[in-house]
């Protein structure tokens, strides 16, 4: 009797120290993960001929201008031509696309 409730607090004990363990593991992937993705203006278009919208916004820029590095990568929108940036939107006036 006592033998058995002694193993089961035993078996508590190893289980909540396997979760902390997991979740620590977890904690720190995700902190890796964080630490080294490359920042999001490695994916953004920057061509002096391409121009960049936002999901987001209504305002179209040229590739070169600073506020596309502002865009989240997933609201971002490139374009070869401008006509196809400039339908509905209205140009930046920092860059004057
Ligand atoms: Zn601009």
């Amino acid at each position: 009797m006592f033998n058995g409730d002694d193993r089961k607090l035993r078996t508590a004990r190893n289980l909540v120290l396997i979760v902390i363990v997991t979740a620590t593991w977890l904690a720190g992937l995700a902190w890796i993960r964080a630490r080294f993705s490359p920042p999001p203006i490695a994916v953004h278009p920057s061509a002096a001929d391409t121009y960049v919208a936002s999901k987001a916004t209504d305002v179209f820029h040229r590739g070169t201008c600073g506020h596309v590095s502002r865009i989240s990568a997933e609201d971002v929108l490139a374009y070869g031509t401008r006509a196809p940036a400039a339908q509905g939107r209205k140009p930046c006036p920092a860059c004057n696309p």
